[in-house]
């Protein structure tokens, strides 16, 4: 019993950070998302660097 509630907790552990490293790469994507830009106009991601 003690060796199968370690298992479920480890279980829970590896769940739990794949759930935030799936919503750190969500933000990511979110933040880097192609949009206008209010600068140029153009599509490109934000805070891309302007020539
Ligand atoms: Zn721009």
């Amino acid at each position: 019993m003690n060796v199968i509630s370690a298992l479920l907790a480890i279980c829970v552990g590896a769940a739990a950070g794949l759930g935030l490293l799936v919503l750190d790469d969500l933000r990511w994507e979110a933040r880097n998302r192609v949009s206008k830009c209010t600068t140029c106009g153009e599509q490109h991601p934000r805070h891309t660097p302007h020539r």
